[in-house]
């Protein structure tokens, strides 16, 4: 990670001074890789740093978004089968698409549902799926996102399980990180059979280590899966390679296929031959899809874990925005977000410890998603601030703003933007003309 170590290495500190002015900044723009994707965007605010909780339009999505809509007008049904790529194979394709962001085989990975449902889906089939020795809880962890909680509990429950009981999470020794040894500690293969942890923490921006959970689980019989919403998109996977059972995400954040698009889940090809827990004729073999028997052959693939019709206008901006991923390249999209949280850790040092500021996101690079949380007693009042004066971060109870430097879109001299415009506000207490309210998102 050389293009960060600059940032961080406190050899560089004497000769930091000039690096917070925008001489450099604008330096560094100058010469970044992927600074010229930008244009392809259209963003509402000056600047947008909120693309963890969902990425802007682009030209390339809103195009094969409006070439799907030209194909309704021109085709009516027979989009299904004569649009180019039809509609019928929506889910399939841009299952292939994503195949090498998430580092699987293309039978491996699927479009399909929301996030919430395929982690229904995927726990409740795995729940199905242990062997009958094995015992049906599932390890969490308690700075998880809500909805992955309610899912799981509520599986659960259908199998006739406690999930007081069945539920087991593992605690944060900060409230803001959860350590890699605490979760294999809680690998008790007499309590647990499902280990089901996020990629990066939606709070904190921390990076778990996939592979090693993986490792850890599978040594104790547990299966391994994973919820890749803050990582898709800018960070890379393998997931084949280190042999992750199943996996879901969603589109919207840093895939930028717009609001409420499809998601997607992956399903290690040793578990095609199982069940999936909610069955619906898009999961059908596609080839007898339309012979329309009652009887459920499930397609040979994670296909099989579709349910219903495929939403195709919140799928079809996927097909554009993937492209412009793959075209700045998943390494040179996490290599240059590596470089911008670390610029922003560093000013965060530098000018907004000093106003109350501390940093809630890991150091480490190996354990950084893609944005940074920034803590301060006012935060939410700040963060009203900010959007007040065109600047869209985002806030989490009870002190966090989070930072999203997404790289396909945010420069060097935006961070610095950022932290000018913090500074100005708490020096100002601009804050103080704002209510504390609690903000639904
Ligand atoms: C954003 C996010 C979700 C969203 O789920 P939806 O079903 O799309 O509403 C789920 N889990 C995590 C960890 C997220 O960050």
């Amino acid at each position: 990670m050389d293009s960060n170590a600059d940032d961080d290495a406190p050899a560089e500190r004497h000769t930091s001074d000039h690096r917070t002015g925008h001489e450099y900044a604008h330096k560094r723009d100058d010469t970044a890789p992927l600074a010229t994707l930008r244009d392809r965007f259209d963003i509402p605010d000056e600047l947008y740093m909120d693309g963890n909780s969902l990425g802007p339009i682009s030209e390339d999505a809103k195009r094969t978004l409006d070439r799907a809509i030209d194909q309704w007008r021109e085709l009516g049904i027979q989009g299904w089968t004569e649009a180019e790529p039809p509609w019928f194979w929506y889910g399939e394709r841009l299952g292939d698409e994503l195949a090498p962001l998430l580092g699987a085989r293309e039978e491996e990975v699927v479009v399909g549902n929301s996030t919430t449902v395929n982690i229904h889906t995927l726990i409740g089939t795995f729940l199905d799926h242990l062997g009958p020795d094995v015992p049906r809880g599932v390890l969490v962890n308690e700075l998880d996102f809500p909805t992955d909680h309610y899912a799981i509990r509520a599986q659960l429950r259908q199998r006739g399980l406690d999930p007081d009981e069945h539920l087991h999470v593992v605690e944060s020794r900060d409230g803001r990180t959860v350590e890699t040894e605490d979760v294999v500690a809680a690998m008790d293969e007499h309590d647990v059979g499902i280990a089901f942890m996020p990629s990066v923490l939606y709070r904190s921006g921390q990076l778990f280590d996939l592979e090693r959970i993986t490792e850890a689980a599978h040594e104790r019989g547990i299966l391994a899966g994973f919820d890749l919403a803050h990582s898709i998109g800018v960070v890379p996977h393998k997931l084949s390679d280190i042999d992750v059972d199943f996996a879901v995400w969603c589109s919207y954040k840093y895939l930028n296929a717009g609001p409420g698009a499809i998601a997607g889940l992956y399903v290690d090809e040793r578990h095609f031959d199982v069940t999936p827990a909610l069955s619906g004729w898009w999961g059908h073999d596609k080839e007898t899809q339309f012979e329309l028997n009652l009887e459920f052959t499930p397609a040979d693939g994670a296909g099989a874990w579709q349910i219903g019709t495929v939403p195709v206008f919140s799928a079809a901006p996927l097909f554009g925005s993937i492209e412009l991923v793959r075209e700045a390249g998943i390494e040179a999209i996490r290599e240059k977000s590596l470089a911008l949280t670390s610029y922003l850790l560093f000013l965060a040092d530098e000018r907004l410890a000093e106003r109350g500021f501390a940093v809630g996101t890991p150091r480490d690079p190996d354990r950084r998603g893609g944005h940074v949380a920034l803590e301060h007693s006012e935060a939410e009042r700040i963060s009203q601030a900010l959007r007040n004066r065109g600047i869209i971060v985002d806030f989490r109870p009870p002190n966090v703003i989070r930072v999203c430097p997404a790289p396909l879109y945010v420069g060097f001299e935006d961070v610095l933007d950022v932290v000018d415009e913090l500074c100005e506000i708490v020096d100002e207490k601009a804050y103080e003309q704002y209510e504390t309210k609690s903000e639904v998102t």
